[in-house]
């Protein structure tokens, strides 16, 4: 071999141990880059997992016996609210807000079309307070067991617990959903009376009710007299009681 033979051949080794060392490098960059996009890939499915799955069910009063309402209605197109203009309707103090979290099943974020009329209730659950009620409404988004709420919930000490706003509807009154305003008052046994202070304070807020939207005596509404359900149950057995629960209240012909 000759040294200009010898040179070559060195040359050549070297060429070729330099592209096994370029394709050495090149692979261990292709490894690394998919490393790399394994990892982000990962990290972004757990903080996609973290967002979008529902936190474990938190019941407070499972065996609520509220009535059920029509599932169907969940299926209404969603109408966003027009923003309320300040100063329309100011709820009096003796009215305790406490209103729901948007959620399918208790306050759907619908708005009333407009008002035509109040439904009286009775929670069908004797003993339970106001708070429990609206407890109840509050933990159907976890429980999902059934569609209800009322905008109010009169306790048997007469305490008002508003849960919906007066410009949404409630699920409560079946087909009259969407243009009354509901109210569920609290009962100590299964006869369904009233306490005193729940009939007192259930005068006082249809007296506002009526005066705020222009209501007349036909407009205050059993349940019964919607979809013929006995509730409020005591009323339902006694017409001549829900007659003079109406001819006590405050008609203002002023409308
Ligand atoms: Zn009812």
């Amino acid at each position: 071999m000759t040294v200009r033979e010898r040179q070559a051949s060195v040359r050549a080794r070297r060429k070729k141990r330099g592209r096994r060392l370029m394709i050495a490098y090149a692979l261990r960059g292709a490894i690394f880059l998919l490393l790399a996009l394994m990892i982000i890939l990962m990290v972004r499915g757990v903080l996609y997992i973290r967002e979008h799955l529902a936190s474990a069910p938190d019941s407070e009063l499972p065996d609520g016996n509220m009535e059920p309402d029509d599932p169907a209605l969940s299926e209404l197109p969603i109408v966003p609210i027009e923003p309320a203009i300040p100063g329309e309707i100011t709820i009096p103090d003796w009215i305790v807000q406490d209103i729901l979290p948007v959620n399918e099943y208790s306050r759907p974020g619908i708005a009333l079309s407009e008002v035509n009329g109040v439904v009286v209730h009775y929670t069908g659950n004797p003993g339970t307070t106001a708070e429990q009620n609206r407890s109840y409404f509050k933990n159907l988004a976890e429980t999902k067991e059934t569609y209800a709420s009322s905008h109010f919930v009169i306790g048997m000490d007469g305490k008002i617990i508003q849960c919906v706003p007066l410009d949404a509807i409630a699920y409560c009154s079946n087909q009259r959903n969407d243009d009354t305003i509901s109210i569920e008052c609290c009962h100590s046994d299964d006869t369904g009376q009233f306490s005193q202070d729940t009939l007192d304070a259930l005068v006082q807020l249809l007296n506002w009710l009526i005066k705020t939207y222009g209501l007349g005596r036909d407009d205050i509404l059993r349940h019964y007299d919607v979809i013929g359900k006995e509730c409020p149950y005591y009323f339902v057995k006694h017409p001549d009681a829900w007659e003079g629960l109406l001819n006590g209240l405050t008609y203002d012909n002023a409308f």
